[in-house]
């Protein structure tokens, strides 16, 4: 993910740096670039917009200008505006705050629902997550699927289940998603659980029957996190997707699948200022412990790299 971007930008500022002393002029022509670059990137433009002119404001400042190395000055406020576009923020030395990373903060046993649509990574996803509280944070997980729809689903879920060393809830044929959901939180409770991870069912696009059910079991769950699970391959339409759960169900949180991909990375850029809501993991890759924190500091670093 951000291949394309990053050599765009990397030419700009190379070009920034040959200069040596910097006028205004200069900054503007590297700003439109800038602009150009982020917009061939899929960055929604409200979010293009937004970036340039904070970029622009800080940096037409006369002291960038002085700088004994301006070009470099310019770069390192492009850095902090990517940073604050991906959700992050620095603390008064300048150093990144700590991402927000997975709560799970609350009594056991503590739910978790994963929404997104078919194909987006969802259930990898669960796996993924279930594998990662059982083996860094010596959770015991129970992994439910609510997807009455598609029976493979269930059984997708059972085999994470059996790869990842968690348990799944038994399938029990003919039951509602709430129903099942019930079962899940019921066994986990007399089972002592410390997490239960409840996989939704998803469909090719959003529609008011999905967002309907989707919406009903969160009611009745109440979960501590509901993750959104995008793919960034699909750009534009993951910040759609994005805006529509968050009005329709509301999440606390995204995890953005297939980042091992060719993605532009403007869905990356544009889902904190689209949705409000923070992007907690990513996904980079088909195994199971292929699942990364999401570092806004990091990703800058390596679009500017
Ligand atoms: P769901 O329909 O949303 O539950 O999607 P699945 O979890 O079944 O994933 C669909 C496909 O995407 C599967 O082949 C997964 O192996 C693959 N997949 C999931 N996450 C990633 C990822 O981060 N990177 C790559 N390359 N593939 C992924």
């Amino acid at each position: 993910m951000f291949e394309a971007l990053s050599g765009k930008l990397n030419g700009v500022f190379d070009r920034l740096r040959r200069r040596g002393a910097l006028g205004e002029n200069d900054v503007a022509e590297a700003l439109r670039e800038v602009r150009i670059a982020l917009l061939e990137a899929d960055v929604a433009l409200p979010v293009v917009k937004d970036l340039v002119a904070k970029v622009r404001e800080r940096a037409v400042g006369q002291e960038v200008l002085r700088a004994v190395a301006p070009a470099q000055q310019v770069v390192k406020i492009v850095h902090d505006c990517l940073v604050e576009a991906l959700g992050g923020s620095v603390d008064a030395e300048g150093e990144p705050k700590a991402a927000p990373g997975l709560d799970l903060n609350a009594p056991a046993p503590v739910p978790i629902l994963m929404v997104g649509l078919q194909g987006s990574g969802k259930t990898t996803t669960s796996g993924k997550i279930a594998l990662r509280l059982r083996e860094k944070q010596k959770k015991k997980v129970l992994l439910a699927s609510l997807d009455v729809h598609r029976p493979a689903a269930q059984l997708q879920l059972e085999t994470l289940a059996r790869q990842t060393g968690v348990t799944s809830l038994p399938i029990v044929p003919g039951q509602t998603p709430l129903e099942i959901a019930a079962r899940a939180m019921e066994t986990a409770r007399r089972e002592l659980y410390d997490v239960v991870v409840l996989d939704t069912a998803g469909r090719l696009a959003i529609d008011e029957a999905l967002m309907a059910e989707v919406a009903e079991v969160k009611r009745f769950a109440n979960p501590h996190e509901t993750l959104l699970v995008v793919d960034a391959m699909t750009g534009q339409d993951a910040v759609v997707t994005a805006r529509a759960f968050q009005e329709k169900v509301g999440v606390t949180g995204i995890v953005m699948t297939r980042i091992d991909g060719d993605a532009r990375g403007g869905a990356a850029l544009s889902m904190r200022s689209v949705t409000g809501a923070p992007i907690k993991l990513l996904g980079a890759g088909e195994k199971l412990d292929a699942l990364e924190d999401f570092h806004p500091d990091r990703i800058a670093g390596r679009i500017l790299g």
